[in-house]
């Protein structure tokens, strides 16, 4: 476990409300309880509670929405989900969060949006390369050099960059009004468009034009895709070449066809999928089949705050349980720099980190 937490990583599949400290949302929920807002009894027993269903999950998010309607709190859990993750040495992570509306506190999409960018601009206890609207360029706010004379990481440096998500619940209006807002957030490290939220809920009509629409604005599109079976959606999805996809469960073959030849990297949340019931153990996920046939995967959390994971723990759960060894999974974890949406002086920069990293690890 130990190795898989030193080792570089990235990131492709995180939800920042789902990567909530559990500590946070607890104290959050106590001060909420204290004004009458909640039970606060009920709500810390739904917290704590270990293994949840698909749909426990789900309601679950309408909880923690509730905790987080507030700028200063989205600024602080955006804080301290991207210094969780730089803390297990994730080197580049691509955040994804839905923009919210919530008339009540002042807030619309786009003040979402300025309260998770003003959290990532608090981040204090790592170095963070954030996009630079001043220019293309990055920036980090301390460019301290990160390994010391034995290649030992000093101060952790991670790159940051977001994507929004449309909610399957959204209108086609307001998922168009999200991928416009990520058009105007590109100088802030908005990278591309995300589609999630309830597989069972939400026609693909709905959302389909809007996707269409960051295509044609040339933003990249990740899509959580197959997590229920639903043939007729998994086909109109492909129909609209995204960039990569989450989870694809519930795959036929003619589908995956078509995935394998046109090469869509596959975003892998191992304890995600075990733990809403997708598989019945790690040991039948189609992560080894994946891999074997050398399809581009990803090792992702999805939430790892809902899940009590950890990065490192998912890559620990691929070693120890289709017997990866330590070269195999540093090839494994460097391979995503390929699939990141940042652009190619991102890339180049990761190269160098494991590069740098590898005859340490190896
Ligand atoms: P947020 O976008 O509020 O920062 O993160 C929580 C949201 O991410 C949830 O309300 C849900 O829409 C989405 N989400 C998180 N985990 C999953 C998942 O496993 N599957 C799907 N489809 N959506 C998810």
């Amino acid at each position: 476990w130990e190795w898989c937490h030193e080792i570089p990583k990235i990131e492709l599949h995180a939800h920042l409300n789902g990567s909530i400290r559990d500590s946070t949302l607890l104290e959050l929920a106590k001060v909420l309880g204290e004004k009458g807002v909640i039970v606060f009894e009920d709500v810390a027993h739904v917290i704590m509670k270990n293994g949840r269903s698909l749909p426990e999950c789900f309601k679950l998010f309408d909880l923690y929405h509730i905790l987080t309607t507030d700028h200063e709190t989205v600024a602080r859990i955006t804080k301290e989900v991207v210094e969780d993750f730089a803390a297990e040495n994730v080197v580049y992570l691509e955040l994804r969060t839905t923009p919210k509306k919530n008339e009540a506190k002042g807030m619309t999409k786009q003040s979402y949006m300025k309260a998770v960018i003003d959290g990532l601009r608090a981040v204090d206890t790592v170095d963070v390369a954030l996009a630079n609207s001043d220019s293309s360029t990055d920036y980090c706010l301390e460019p301290s050099p990160i390994n010391d004379t034995q290649g030992r990481i000093k101060r952790k440096k991670i790159y940051v960059r977001l994507l929004l998500s449309i909610d399957r619940r959204e209108t086609t209006a307001s998922a168009m009004e999200t991928v416009d807002l990520a058009m105007k957030l590109k100088d802030y490290g908005v990278v591309g468009i995300d589609l999630s939220g309830n597989p069972v809920v939400g026609e693909c009509q709905t959302f389909i034009p809007a996707l269409k629409h960051a295509k044609e604005l040339g933003l990249p599109l990740t899509l959580h895709c197959a997590e229920i079976p639903n043939r007729k959606e998994v086909q109109a999805m492909l129909g609209i070449h995204p960039e990569r996809i989450g989870h694809a469960c519930f795959i036929e073959e003619e589908e995956w066809r078509r995935i394998k030849s046109a090469k869509i990297p596959i975003e892998i949340c191992l304890t995600s999928n075990v733990r809403t019931e997708r598989f019945h153990s790690i040991n039948d996920h189609h992560f080894v089949d994946l891999y074997s046939s050398k399809h581009p995967v990803v090792l992702c959390t999805d939430d790892c705050g809902l899940f009590s994971t950890t990065l490192s723990n998912e890559y620990y759960l691929v070693a120890s349980t289709f017997g990866l060894d330590k070269g195999q999974m540093f090839q494994l974890a460097r391979s995503a720099i390929e699939f990141v949406f940042a652009d190619n002086g991102v890339k180049q920069a990761l190269r160098s980190i494991f590069e740098a990293a590898e005859s340490n690890a190896i």
